[in-house]
């Protein structure tokens, strides 16, 4: 599965320039890849331009057929890619095996979106004319993924933009591309045509990017990715005013309030956590206890954090691997030196391992100050930071006091209460009870800065299509 070029046009293309891939485990070099130029982008989109008017022809079943054989190919192929993910992204073979599956869910939700493209017809009020409104592709696509999730951040992007009737052109994180790229000879098998979907690593990431948003054949942007990058994206989107889909940062709050089932918020709260090892923009952020439960809370998720077993994650005893980089695990030291000079206490954990890989430890912060820097940024690790409440209405201001809005926790055995408290919190997708809110057939996405637009669900197709109205006489 170990492909390292540039696959344009439904082959692979060899550059001059190349750049490491380097195993977070190990630190060891795994593959030395192509580095896409400006030319490179022009061949992609002209082979994406070329294939997508064939492919926007075809009838929606027949879309609908193909990625719904992607979806069977890769389910029959997911140790082979939960190990490919492991190996350049880091993460723990159970994290990896989730992440596979759920990427390849995409291609049969969206083989079943593919064929309800619905539309609408009605009389027009007054002038009596008929309203026709149906959707269209809208036109090339380039998507833009995160080192976080090497399959399910393209397949997320790439199944509804091909059920759409949409050619695309992807850039991977440079951290992980060997996964989308492996992804290719499966969506062929599948019967995509050649051209329809290309992929191209890139060291020269903004230059690239910003010239594909640039060409005129293109009309959608849709990336995931951190807030800073989005925001310069949808600067460049500006100038030709392309539809932008945004996933970005997320800040995420998680409330147990002291009515809540505590084996019930013990489980989701470690799934909030440490799904991903944290290195998720759904990762409980700021862990909010009821102070009537916190000395109870803070010992039971503090011996399940201490419990799991770090290490390489292509060893599947293992339960947390390494983080990505080097950089991602200081910045994670960093965050827990400034909460502890701040006040903050190290229920366990706190302490980079010596040796090879970029490891960090589950740790658990208790009194975590609200002026502690990782309450206000993404923390992206294996740290639960604590704090406590007692007042609602003060848990919910604190919960949305935060430029993002990706999504919130929360924990309570009162269904009208927990309702009431997910309504008032500003914030696209809320787990009430639930330590886990992705799932294909849900829109997923936030609010404020957290970005713009859905993936997944009715929503997701939408992004890549136009909406087009006749006015009609007959
Ligand atoms: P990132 O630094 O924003 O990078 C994401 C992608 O953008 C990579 O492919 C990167 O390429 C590319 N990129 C970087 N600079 C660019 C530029 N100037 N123009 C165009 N593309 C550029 O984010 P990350 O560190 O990989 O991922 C972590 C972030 O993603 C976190 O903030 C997390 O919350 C967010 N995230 C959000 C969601 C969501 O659905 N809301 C899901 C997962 C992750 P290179 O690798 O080549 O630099």
């Amino acid at each position: 599965m170990k492909h390292t070029d540039l696959y344009i046009n439904g082959s692979w293309h060899q550059t001059d320039e190349r750049f490491d891939v380097i195993n977070p485990a190990t630190e060891e070099v795994l593959a030395s890849v192509a580095s896409a130029e400006i030319a490179d982008a022009d061949a992609a989109l002209d082979a994406a331009d070329a294939a997508m008017a064939e492919w926007a022809a075809r009838t929606p079943r027949a879309r609908s057929e193909v990625l719904r054989r992607a979806w069977e190919l890769m389910t029959a192929r997911l140790e082979d890619f939960a190990h490919l993910i492991t190996l350049e992204n880091g993460k723990a073979r159970a994290d990896a095996m989730g992440e596979a599956t759920y990427a390849a869910e995409f291609f049969r939700w969206f083989a079943e979106e593919a064929v309800r493209a619905d539309g609408l017809i009605i009389h027009a009020p007054s002038s009596g004319a008929r309203i026709i409104v149906q959707h269209k592709p809208a036109g090339l696509a380039v998507l833009i993924t995160p080192w976080n999730y090497p399959a399910a951040m393209g397949t997320r992007k790439i199944a509804p933009a091909l059920a759409a009737g949409c050619g695309v052109v992807i850039k991977p994180a440079s951290e992980t591309p060997l996964t989308m790229l492996a992804l290719m000879p499966l969506l062929e098998e599948a019967g995509v045509p050649p051209g329809l979907v290309n992929v191209l690593p890139s060291r020269r990431t903004g230059a690239l990017v910003d010239h594909m948003l640039h060409d005129p054949r293109v009309r959608v942007v849709s990336f995931t990715g951190s807030t800073g990058v989005g925001r310069t994206l949808l600067k460049g989107a500006a100038d030709q005013v392309l539809k932008p889909a945004m996933e970005l940062g997320g800040n995420a709050p998680l409330i147990v309030f002291d009515d809540a089932d505590l084996d019930t918020a013990i489980e989701g709260t470690m799934l909030a956590k440490m799904r991903n090892l944290g290195e998720a923009c759904t990762a409980a952020n700021r862990i909010y206890v009821h102070e009537a439960i916190a000395p109870e809370f803070t010992r039971r998720l503090t011996a399940a954090m201490s419990a799991l077993k770090v290490g390489n994650g292509s060893d599947p005893s293992v339960d947390v691997g390494p983080l990505v980089n080097a950089s991602t695990r200081d910045k994670v030291a960093e965050f827990v030196a400034d909460a502890v000079a701040k006040g903050a206490t190290v229920e366990c954990g706190g302490e980079v391992p010596a040796g090879k890989g970029y490891f960090y430890p589950p740790t658990v912060l208790s009194n975590v100050p609200d002026n502690a820097d990782c309450v206000h940024d993404e923390i992206f690790g294996p740290v639960a930071a604590l704090q406590t409440f007692t007042d609602t209405a003060d848990v919910i201001r604190r919960a949305n006091d935060t430029e993002y809005g990706l999504v919130a926790y929360v924990f309570t055995s009162d269904m009208k209460h927990g309702l009431q408290v997910c309504e008032r919190l500003d914030y696209g997708m809320v787990g009430l009870n639930r330590g886990l809110v992705s799932d294909p057939a849900a829109p997923f996405g936030g609010t404020k800065q957290s970005g713009l637009g859905r993936e997944g669900g009715h929503e997701g197709m939408l992004e890549f299509m136009e909406t087009q109205y006749i006015s009609a006489s007959w």
